[in-house]
């Protein structure tokens, strides 16, 4: 059997840090070599890893991505909800080491983004496409980061301009709905772990792609698996469809 990965995790004390702390309890691949969170530094506990999870917060991605850079670590990146600026600076260390930004680590959404694609080809230019998504009250950014790759997909396979044709909410003398449009809803409630719906609807029918997590649990075992897949990868930006296999089979 290969030898365990060791992985520094950036959030450590956060929901999802826990329970990739808690994951990685019960796979005999991984071991979690250093737990960190905010105020600690990074380049000293990294250098003794095989790879950094981060799952903390947009902020940190800069000085992680530092980091990792100088140490030569792969990364794998579950936090959302960066800026241009702090994507351009996770793009910049994908050219000198593998990095994962995967704004959704669970099988089923990566599934619900191959879904939405094939979905929206098949269905064409009359069907509406609307986003829902709806998280807990403690989430700090919106629309969620799954949203937004999911119209992202949609706007890809429609040819339409995530700039130009995605609304968000709606509200007073909106006037009709343009065809070439994509709605986005962001609810917050409770404890939701996690709910994204996609409808795409024409005047007669409606069809609704719909995914709920019910636990943290599976997107800390799909971060345990990215990280195991990254180690030795070449630098390059990747994301969850690439880790499963759907990328090649998604368009
Ligand atoms: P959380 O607020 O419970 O935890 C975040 C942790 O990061 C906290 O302990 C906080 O102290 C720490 N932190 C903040 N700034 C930091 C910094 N600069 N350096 C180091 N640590 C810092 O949040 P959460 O629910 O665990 O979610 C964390 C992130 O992961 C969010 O961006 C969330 O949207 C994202 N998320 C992604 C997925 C996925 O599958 N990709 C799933 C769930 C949540």
């Amino acid at each position: 059997m290969s030898a365990s990965v060791r992985v520094a995790l950036i959030g450590a004390a956060g929901r999802m840090g826990q329970a990739i702390a808690r994951a990685a309890e019960t796979e005999a691949t991984v071991e979690i070599g250093a737990k960190l969170d905010l105020g600690d530094a990074v380049d000293g506990p990294i250098s003794g890893c095989d790879v950094v999870i981060d799952f903390s917060h947009a902020d940190a991605a800069p000085e992680i991505c530092r980091a990792c850079v100088a140490a030569h670590k792969p990364l794998v990146i579950g936090t959302t909800g960066h800026s241009a600026e702090q994507t351009k600076a996770i793009q910049k260390a994908a050219q000198t080491v593998p990095v994962i930004l995967a704004a959704n680590f669970s099988v089923g959404v990566n599934t619900l983004f191959w879904l939405t694609r094939r979905t929206a080809e098949l269905l064409g230019d009359g069907f509406d496409i609307e986003i829902l998504e709806t998280h807990h009250r403690l989430k700090k950014d919106a629309p969620s980061g799954t949203a937004k790759r999911l119209a992202a997909v949609a706007a890809e396979a429609r040819r339409l301009s995530l700039e130009k044709d995605l609304v968000h909410g709606r509200a007073g003398q909106v006037g009709e709905r343009p065809a070439q449009q994509i709605g986005m809803h962001a609810i917050r409630a409770g404890d939701v772990v996690g709910d994204h719906t996609v409808i795409f609807a024409s005047p007669g029918e409606r069809l609704e792609l719909t995914h709920k997590a019910s636990s943290r649990e599976t997107f800390a075992v799909g971060a345990l698996r990215a990280a195991r897949w990254i180690v030795g990868k070449p630098a390059a930006l990747y994301n969850m469809e690439d880790v499963l296999g759907l990328s090649g089979q998604a368009r």
